[in-house]
């Protein structure tokens, strides 16, 4: 069963953390100011509280039912249907009239990281691939039901050319571009090493690491002081799986490449961070991203017991991509349920 309002528990949460991160010696001195027995800008005394969420019994545990889907999958064919905050995200206004580009938003995290950031005030392009055109069309109306634009760009980010004119076409339509999400991924189980083909490696070496390449490569001189760029990573690439040697790397190789970049785009005044997810419950999951016959206990040997839902990380994605984190660069922030990341 998924709880009421799973989010207004994470947004205090991730709220919690953007304060350490500002310090109160830099609270504004309007806010200082503000009259005794209340903040100006705090939460209304009347305002219901948060009720506690328990992060175990949150959302769905194991088992979960047998199903496979042909890569790469469509989200309302998923059992149960993952959740990216459709019902329960809450803005605040936190990105209002910034422009994002994110990769693979379709499904999954990027869709929960789509709604969050239209619900936040942001107009938002998703990429995605051709066969998923459902699952973006919805993402198009969730980001027009919360007021904002919607550009829908698919094509193979295998492309080096696709990926130029994908972020030229997002900057164009939405008028700039102030937070790129690198987030599409290609992942496989393969048992052994003997199985994996070179094209099967060479196909998720592309789509993982050249693609994150390509696209802030393009994105770069469009890009203004403050603005993010936020590559999603893996705790596959602090604790690889036996069956996963391609894509455990490539996630290594994006939290690198995002530590460097942060670096050299420091200077700039660009921000680069990365996010690590556990296991979530997402179509890549269903499409051969497990071992089928694993799949319906996918999540439980995490020590809560249970694999995480897009939802759970929306907050991070709006969190990096917003002026609260704006100490925050090279950074990996995680939500792996419990064991192994950074
Ligand atoms: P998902 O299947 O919903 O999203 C992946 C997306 O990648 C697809 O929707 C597709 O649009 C896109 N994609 C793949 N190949 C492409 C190509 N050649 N051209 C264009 N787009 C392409 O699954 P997800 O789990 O939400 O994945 C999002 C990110 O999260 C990925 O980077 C993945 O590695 C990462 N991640 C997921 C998990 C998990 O357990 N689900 C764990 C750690 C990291
Ligand atoms: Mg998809």
């Amino acid at each position: 069963m998924q709880p009421e309002n799973p989010n207004s528990s994470r947004r205090a949460m991730v709220g919690g953390l953007a304060t350490g991160l500002l310090g109160a010696a830099i609270v504004p001195a309007s806010a200082a100011a503000a009259p005794a027995g209340g903040n100006a800008q705090g939460t209304p005394a009347s305002a219901p509280d948060v009720p506690l969420l328990d992060p175990r019994t949150a959302y769905k545990q194991p088992p979960f039912e047998t199903q496979q889907q042909p890569w790469p999958g469509l989200t309302g064919k998923m059992k149960p249907r993952p959740d990216h905050g459709e019902t329960s995200y809450k803005g605040s206004g936190r990105l209002k009239g910034r422009k994002a580009l994110i990769t693979g938003g379709d499904s999954g995290i990027g869709r929960a990281a789509a709604i969050a950031y239209a619900r936040e005030g942001a107009d938002v392009a998703i990429n995605y691939l051709p066969a998923e055109e459902a699952d973006a069309r919805e993402v198009a109306d969730l980001i027009r039901a919360a007021g904002r634009k919607a550009v829908l760009i698919p094509g193979d980010l295998k492309d080096e050319a696709f990926c130029r004119k994908l972020v030229a076409d997002a900057a164009r339509d939405l008028g700039g571009l102030d937070i790129v999400v690198n987030n599409a991924a290609r992942q496989f189980s393969r048992k052994s090493i003997l199985e994996l083909t070179t094209a099967e490696f060479d196909e998720t070496y592309k789509t993982n690491v050249y693609a994150t390449f390509w696209v802030t490569k393009a994105a770069v001189p469009l890009l203004k002081p403050g603005a993010t760029i936020i590559n999603t990573t893996s705790v596959q690439a602090y604790d690889p799986s036996e069956n996963l040697l391609d894509y455990a790397s490539t996630k290594a190789a994006i939290m690198n490449f995002s530590k460097g970049l942060a670096k050299q785009l420091a200077p700039k005044g660009i921000r680069v961070n990365a996010v690590a997810p556990g296991p979530f419950w997402t179509p890549l999951q269903v499409t051969g991203g497990q071992p089928p016959e694993k799949l319906p206990e996918f999540g439980a040997d995490s020590p809560l017991q249970r694999p995480g839902q897009p939802a759970e990380l929306a907050g991070v994605y709006v969190l990096l991509a917003s002026n609260e984190s704006s100490y925050a660069t090279g950074q990996v922030y995680a939500a792996v349920g419990g064991a192994g990341g950074p």
